[in-house]
């Protein structure tokens, strides 16, 4: 890039935020960089600068970079969300692509400050995560690159099973090392959480019969329980009958790292790196399509507001068309969300008989009301309640599937096909699984549920995915669902997964 296209970017870049700013976008201060496009590609396969590496990563990187190659597809963006936000534009974009990336940009900024969902997220997240991956360096050091890499494996496998909301309504961040209450069980107690503020508390020697009564989890009596066989008698007999957990728990990644009996300390502390992370992207999954809709909205309306040449509005025009071209086999969700933007600020601008009588609009309220939905939904509250068969039928969405050798259009039925996007979106359209039984078979074992609402699990993937929950529970692990409307319990006990009716 020349020294002067760099200076005319700067130039478009102040006028950008100050339009930005007249609409009332709200956004941290922006550092903008230019990289080429293998950097770009790089930070996008790794979803962050700073993170650990895995070969993962690497393969989205070949996939993703020979995609661009071949010009089959491109990142024209990549934005971080943080205070200060950080904003990487491709070197070889034109001008006025990256004109129009800056505008997108500020307001994805602007969608990360004052979504609800993102704000329990760390705005450090750049800086933790190269903690992070310093200490899983270190752990590559000690313990050799493939212990470390073949145990990352087993924990991204089963990376989306946390809980976000299980902090909701309490003070502390969700992923805060007190939620873990209990013992620490530091080196002698063989549970290794490795907490500092336990050993303050003096259960430094192991002696881990006692609870810190302002620390008290869930599990403590199991924990109390667990320790019986070791000389140990019980106060109360009937304790042994207790649940383990007493509540089905949906953090399966914090189940195993408070109770994985054989993990070692730096195999908790990974783990708890996964998760944080994970409550980090969380949100971004919840709001792909508001935050894409958002950011495309904005940047239509602040390119038209620029001094554009005739040249330079044909080819942003030409862009723009590209970034919301709709699909007939998958959905767009810069389209989706800006269309239905759109749709709601028209609506409440110009209520019709019934929404002026019954629901007393006045009209002219578009913009404030799409500001209040940008602050407070996520992607399943605004289809939910934005979605109308009139905007169904006027964008023509509709469910398909294959029959046979084609694939054929099966629902056109405004209300079915908003149930069944709304349903897709689900726990971010991943399947919902409990730890039932920490103690199964009263032998430690792990027993999971599926918690199934229509929805088969891909059992190719399940078959592949209880070997690694194997690995890291060190003990048989059961999985309960259902297939063909029939109760299947799957279970792995480290040779080969096997499947029963129940
Ligand atoms: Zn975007």
């Amino acid at each position: 890039m020349s020294i002067n296209e760099k200076y005319e970017l700067e130039k478009a870049l102040e006028q950008i935020t100050a339009i930005a700013k007249g609409y009332n976008l709200d956004f941290y201060d922006m550092y903008f960089e230019i990289c080429p496009a293998d950097i770009l590609y790089t930070f996008g396969a790794y979803g962050m600068p700073t993170r650990f590496s895995h070969w993962s990563f690497g393969k989205a990187y070949h996939k993703m970079k020979t995609q661009y190659d071949y010009n089959l597809s491109r990142i024209y963006e990549m934005v971080i969300n943080s205070d200060p936000c950080y904003a990487f534009l491709l070197e070889g974009n034109s001008l006025i692509q990256n004109k129009m990336v800056m505008a997108h940009v500020l307001a994805h900024c602007d969608f990360f400050k004052n979504n609800y969902y993102f704000q329990r997220t760390s705005r450090q997240m750049v800086e933790s995560m190269s903690v992070a991956a310093q200490r899983i360096r270190q752990y590559e050091f000690a313990h050799g690159r493939e212990k470390v890499e073949s145990f990352l494996d087993s924990v991204i496998s089963i990376q989306e099973h946390i809980d976000p909301y299980r902090d909701i309504g309490k003070n502390e961040p969700a992923i805060e090392k007190s939620e873990s209450g209990g013992c620490c069980g530091g080196e002698g107690c063989g549970k290794g959480c490795g907490k500092d503020s336990c050993k303050d508390k003096g259960c430094e020697g192991g002696n881990c019969g006692h609870t810190h009564s302002e620390q008290e989890s869930p599990y403590d009596d199991l924990w109390k329980l667990d320790h019986l066989g070791e000389g140990q008698e019980s106060k109360d007999d009937t304790q042994k009958a207790k649940k383990f957990p007493k509540k089905p728990e949906k953090d399966l990644l914090l189940f195993i790292m408070e109770y994985g009996r054989d993990l070692e300390d730096w195999q908790r502390d990974i783990i708890s790196i996964i998760r944080e992370e994970m409550f980090y992207f969380w949100p971004q999954m919840q709001t792909k399509i508001m935050n894409e809709g958002w950011a495309t909205y904005w940047h239509l309306r602040i390119m038209r507001d620029m001094d554009l040449t005739e040249e330079e509005s044909l080819e942003f025009a030409k862009l723009h068309s590209g970034v919301i071209q709709s699909s007939k086999v998958r959905l767009n969700p810069y389209f989706l969300g800006l269309k239905l933007f759109e749709y709601i600020e028209k609506r409440w601008d110009e209520p019709g008989e019934e929404d002026r009588i019954k629901y007393g609009r006045p009209g002219g309220e578009g913009r404030e009301k799409i500001f209040e939905i940008r602050e407070l939904d996520n992607d399943i509250s605004f289809l939910r309640n934005c979605l109308t068969e009139e905007f169904v039928e006027q964008e023509d969405i509709y469910l398909y599937k294959k029959v046979g050798y084609e694939w054929k259009i099966v629902e056109k039925d405004w209300q079915k096909v908003r149930d069944s996007l709304v349903a897709s979106m689900v726990n971010s359209g991943f399947p919902y699984i409990v730890v039932q039984d920490g103690d199964y078979g009263k032998r430690g074992e792990l027993y999971l549920h599926h918690a199934y609402e229509g929805a088969e699990l891909d059992v190719y993937y399940l078959e592949r995915t209880l070997p690694h929950v194997y690995k890291l529970w060190g003990r048989p692990v059961y999985l309960e669902t259902v297939l063909d409307s029939k109760k299947v319990l799957f279970s792995y006990s480290g040779e080969k997964v096997s499947k029963k009716f129940v």
